[in-house]
């Protein structure tokens, strides 16, 4: 029987409007990115919807095209369409690679759209042993099977407020690493306003990444982020002395990380250039996560958050056009991805080598999932319960499954978090898919922008995602 040939999925993306750059051809099932003339469009486009191409039957005017495609697996065999899914991971079979620890579930802010309830996850305020974050580190280690590196993130509520617990953990977690000749590299996230002498001391030592959350301009900051209590006083100021002696004690620059309600996201641009103006390394912005009703957008907000992120983008270019590359975390994590190709096989490692662990020892899928039993797959004493992490991932897949095996961006976007699914639809009762519009806008802006700096392949904001992708790998 003659073998007949159908194209994969794909689609073919010109640059954004107005910018020079190369038209892509992407490879819905490997994120394969392909530049393509005009001519090549329009052989693809007399192909794409015919369902079993017999290649003997191509004129010699178009052969040399699909066999290119073939060659790059995007004409494949008719019968591999039908082909059964890959087999789901094993949790047991993935070692761990990131521990986030809960080491104060406390704060001294009370953020307006904070998804742990204050930082308690939900229960009485409370902060982990010494003892308990110094074992959790050492298993950090112990788990990560042939991993050379391991990445330890110190998180709350606010990590700072248990400082011993961070400083067992780091201390402990070194000695295993450079005992099993492995690198231990550590973060934290901190809402800034608790660095001490003691504490920069120890960051600087230790040379701890640290992302500050910060919010922007101090309207809106102080609106967000306020101090627990009566007067319920803006911390705006206090972070940014924070962050100044940061900078002082350590030399280095911090992240911030953003978090907007849907009544700022017009403001994207401006609060943007306020973190820049005070010297974060990076940017990164996120949209609040829906944690009640209230916090949901409406569609012209959903719009002021695309338009927020492609004003950005715009930037983007016109900066790399001058050679400099916009520190803007989230595109910057995208075009990463697309300039190494990498796939998605899961929207990301939770549960599957990266794992949160509250203040009693108890490990959750993630640290936006602490506190919440259905999410709790084991404890330190007991070690993590891999059926009960496959469970938990397979509830999350199942209501997606099939709108995510035919989206062109599965790819790169697996079926988004599960935290946020999870909040949408199990807790407030929303359609499953509402985010996928904007998803897949924003991966399409991701590879269009790609494209503009791929048509010169020496292009300095090239070699910067390569050594970004490296560092990252490292850590
Ligand atoms: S955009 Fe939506 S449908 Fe597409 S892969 Fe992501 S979650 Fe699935
Ligand atoms: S579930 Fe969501 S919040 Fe948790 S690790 Fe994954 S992407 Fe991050």
């Amino acid at each position: 029987m003659t073998q007949t040939w159908t194209l994969a999925d794909h689609r073919v993306f010109a640059p954004p409007a107005g910018a020079k750059g190369e038209m892509l051809l992407f490879g819905a099932d490997q994120a394969s990115l392909f530049a393509i003339d005009s001519a090549t469009r329009d052989v693809i486009a007399r192909w794409r919807q015919r369902e079993a191409i017999d290649l003997d039957d191509v004129p010699e005017t178009d052969r040399e095209v699909l066999d290119a495609l073939a060659d790059a697996q995007l004409l494949v065999p008719s019968a591999w369409l039908r082909r059964s899914p890959r087999a789901p991971i094993d949790p047991a079979a993935v070692p761990m690679a990131t521990l986030v620890l809960e080491a104060a579930q406390a704060c001294n802010l009370r953020c307006t759209y904070c998804y742990a309830g204050g930082g308690a996850y939900g229960g009485p305020s409370r902060v982990m042993r010494a003892e308990l974050a110094a074992r959790a580190a050492r298993h950090l280690v112990e788990a990560s099977g042939d991993r050379n590196t391991v990445t330890l993130v110190l998180f709350g509520g606010e990590p700072l407020l248990n400082f011993p617990a961070l400083e067992a953990a780091v201390l402990e977690g070194e000695a295993a690493a450079a005992a099993r000749g492995k690198k231990l590299v550590v973060s934290m996230t901190t809402n800034g306003t608790r660095f001490t002498p003691e504490a920069l001391d120890f960051l600087a030592e230790h040379r701890i990444g640290v992302s500050v959350s910060i919010d922007g301009p101090p309207d809106i900051h102080d609106a967000n982020r306020p101090y627990v209590g009566g007067k319920r006083r803006g911390s705006y100021a206090d972070v940014v002395e924070g962050v100044r002696q940061l900078r002082e004690r350590t030399g280095r620059r911090p992240a911030a990380r953003v978090t907007l309600k849907p009544d700022q996201w017009a403001r994207i641009p401006e609060v943007f250039e306020h973190l820049l103006d005070l010297g974060f390394v990076e940017v990164g912005i996120a949209p609040t996560s829906p944690v009640s009703a209230t916090l949901l957008p409406t569609a012209e907000q959903d719009e002021a958050l695309f338009a927020g992120f492609s004003r950005l983008a715009q930037r983007f270019v016109d900066d790399a056009a001058r050679g400099r590359v916009l520190p803007f975390s989230n595109l910057l994590d995208l075009l990463a991805r697309l300039h190494l190709g990498q796939v998605k096989p899961v929207p990301c490692g939770a549960g599957l080598g990266y794992v949160a662990m509250d203040a009693e020892g108890a490990f959750f899928l993630c640290h936006r999932f602490a506190g919440n039993g259905d999410f709790r797959i084991g404890d330190l004493d007991a070690g993590i319960d891999h059926a009960k992490v496959r469970a938990c991932l397979d509830e999350q897949a199942a209501p997606r499954e099939d709108a995510c095996a035919s989206c062109w961006a599965r790819s790169l976007c697996a079926g988004g978090c599960h935290y946020e699914n999870h909040q949408r639809e199990s807790v407030l009762g929303l359609a499953q898919g509402g985010s996928c519009d904007f998803i897949r806008r924003w991966i399409e802006l991701g590879i269009r922008t790609y494209g503009t700096l791929r048509a010169d392949p020496d292009h300095p904001v090239l070699a910067f995602l390569s050594r970004r992708a490296d560092d990252d790998a490292s850590s």
